[in-house]
């Protein structure tokens, strides 16, 4: 079978997490159980996922001159994800989560450092990573007019590409319109749309979504799984894995990566969410977003 060719384009975070038997008062300095570093970022995490799962992948973003950006480029060369369009920028920090946990609560602080500082003019030297490319993974992370500029040249070259609108924000119709597949959870399929999809209103969401633009939208709902509907098409559920959850951090990204690697060798749709919904159950059963991500072997082996 041929090797797919991803391309993603999106963020770079360092994780810091800090456990606490509480969460301090403000003012009040406590004392803490356990810290992890853990690499993260959408687009860094949807990059090891679409790798481990065999895809020749290209991760495009920017980290700062600094440790950090150090550990997150090695993280993704050890999980052979291709970092020459990794750019280091002495102008700002690599970005980070600081992320509290205590009694399974959490408070998060996600600094974009760097990734703010990936615009448009990093995409323009892209035309031959494009260019030779299957599929291009995008999430709103960095800059909106990066995202659009890369939707856009990807669509000059006529790829496919997956959008994972998160965070949630309001987008241009022009984004939406060189868009493919859209991948809302249901947090950003109501702000996208206004309609309010978590009852009666799912189905009425997904079309107002589809008359924006993309030709498919597959909006992601957690433990219940996902649904899809291309324009003019009936609306499909596809019910989750019962699995033993450990850590959900990166169950999107895992979906995201798995969709748009299915979609790269060839899969109609239909398989292409079945498999995502394995690769995004392997993920949830394990801690770490990255460590977490599942390869083609285990998804394969998986169950039903
Ligand atoms: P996040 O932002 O935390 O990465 P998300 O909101 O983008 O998540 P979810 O809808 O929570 O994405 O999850 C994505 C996919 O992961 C789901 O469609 C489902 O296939 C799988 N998944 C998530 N949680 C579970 C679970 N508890 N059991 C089985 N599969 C799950």
């Amino acid at each position: 079978m041929r090797q797919p060719n991803i391309v993603v384009i999106g963020s770079l975070n360092m994780d810091i997490v800090v456990e606490a038997p509480r969460f301090p008062q403000v003012g009040e300095t406590i004392t803490g159980t356990r810290a992890h570093f853990i690499p993260g970022g959408k687009g860094g995490n949807q990059a090891v996922a679409a790798s481990r799962l065999g895809a020749h992948t290209v991760m495009v973003g920017m980290v700062g001159d600094d440790a950090f950006g150090g550990a997150l480029t090695q993280s993704l060369a050890d999980n052979q994800v291709v970092t020459k369009r990794v750019t280091k920028t002495s102008d700002a920090p690599t970005g980070l989560a600081s992320i509290m946990i205590a009694h399974d609560d959490n408070h998060i602080v996600v600094v974009p450092g760097a990734n703010a500082l990936c615009l448009p003019e990093n995409i323009e030297g892209l035309e031959e990573t494009i260019a030779a490319a299957d599929l291009v993974l995008l999430q709103l992370e960095i800059p909106l007019e990066t995202v659009v500029a890369s939707a856009q040249l990807a669509k000059r070259h006529g790829k496919t590409v997956i959008l994972n609108p998160a965070p949630a924000q309001k987008l241009p119709l022009g984004l939406m319109q060189s868009v493919d597949y859209m991948t809302p959870n249901r947090s950003e399929l109501y702000l996208l749309t206004g309609i309010d999809p978590y009852g009666d209103g799912l189905e009425k969401a997904i079309d107002a979504l589809l008359e924006m633009g993309p030709r498919c939208v597959v909006t992601t709902l957690g433990a219940a799984g996902s649904v899809y509907k291309e324009s003019g098409k009936n609306l499909v559920s596809v019910p989750a894995h019962h699995v033993q959850v450990i850590d959900t951090t990166g169950a999107g990204d895992a979906f995201n990566a798995g969709l748009g690697y299915a979609l790269s060798i060839g899969y109609e749709l239909d398989k292409a969410v079945r498999f995502a919904g394995k690769v995004s159950a392997l993920a949830v059963t394990r801690f770490g977003a990255q460590a977490g991500m599942p390869t083609l072997d285990e998804v394969k082996a998986f169950a039903l």
